[in-house]
């Protein structure tokens, strides 16, 4: 993909991706289209700090799905980068390992969902993640960049009449700083979320089809994914005490 160009523009998708769903390509396409990106890597979280979920999907499996999903998009790649995290992955981590792999002269762009964007000022250190690299914020109906703004860390927060000037822009826009800048990606309108799909298999796995690419949806099938796992029936635990009970009979009939 390099090819004759002498720098490359890379995006970062981090996410659960339990599963990965068509509002998930459809992000990655339309930043893509938008920013004229060379490569997006999908990047799962094998821990991810602010999804603690007991039933998160196992790593493989999500990887799988993805690497289902992006077979046909040259442009895109599912990345194990976060597989070996001996604790909870961190953005800040993943963004130093891949700014290593990369040439000095590439771009990089952290790809997000604004619902996501909104809890930056938790994660670990986010005024240097900002200044790592750029930060392409997906938007969703009822945001604007005003509320990208909001979540920036105070140092960084614009002033409240730049905000009341941010909050007309709801699909495109920028907000340059010193370190970094944060462009807003119009809605993609896509209303569909991983909840929702998790949800769909157990119910109704035929709505799947049009959530999640076919490959993704067959895989979902055939290795019975979201579907509960059915309670084993309880052991017997009274016949070791009777056989026990049986055998003292015998031994003292003796
Ligand atoms: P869940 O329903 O389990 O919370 P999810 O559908 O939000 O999952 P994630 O893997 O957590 O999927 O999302 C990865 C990234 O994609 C996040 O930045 C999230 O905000 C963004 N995202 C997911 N679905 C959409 C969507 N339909 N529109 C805009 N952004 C989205």
């Amino acid at each position: 993909m390099r090819g004759a160009k002498t720098s490359l523009k890379v995006a970062l998708f981090g996410g659960t991706f339990d599963p990965v769903h068509v509002g998930h390509l459809a992000i990655a396409r339309a930043a893509v289209r938008e920013f004229g990106l060379d490569r997006v890597y999908f990047v799962p979280a094998s821990a991810p700090p602010h999804k603690q979920r007991a039933d998160l999907t196992e790593f493989h499996h999500r990887f799988a799905m993805l690497a289902l999903a992006t077979e046909g998009e040259d442009r895109f790649i599912p990345s194990p980068m976060e597989a070996q995290a001996a604790g909870p992955n961190y953005s800040i981590d993943t963004v130093r390992a891949l700014k290593k792999k990369l040439a000095k002269e590439d771009r990089l762009y952290f790809l997000i969902g604004i619902d996501a964007f909104l809890d930056l000022n938790t994660w670990r250190h986010p005024v240097e993640l900002l200044s790592q690299c750029d930060f392409i914020v997906v938007s969703r109906p009822g945001y604007s960049l005003a509320d990208v703004g909001k979540a920036l860390p105070e140092a960084l927060r614009p002033d409240k009449a730049q905000l009341r000037r941010l909050r007309g822009m709801k699909t495109r826009g920028a907000i340059t700083l010193p370190s970094t800048t944060i462009r807003l990606l119009g809605t993609v309108r896509k209303a569909v979320s991983s909840t929702e799909i998790r949800a769909a298999a157990q119910k109704s796995p035929a709505r799947l089809q049009r959530l999640v690419p076919p490959e993704v949806a067959a895989y979902i099938r055939k290795e019975h994914l979201y579907v509960p796992v059915p309670a084993q029936p309880e052991k017997e635990s009274t016949i070791p005490l009777k056989v026990l009970s049986f055998d003292r009979e015998r031994r003292s009939s003796r």
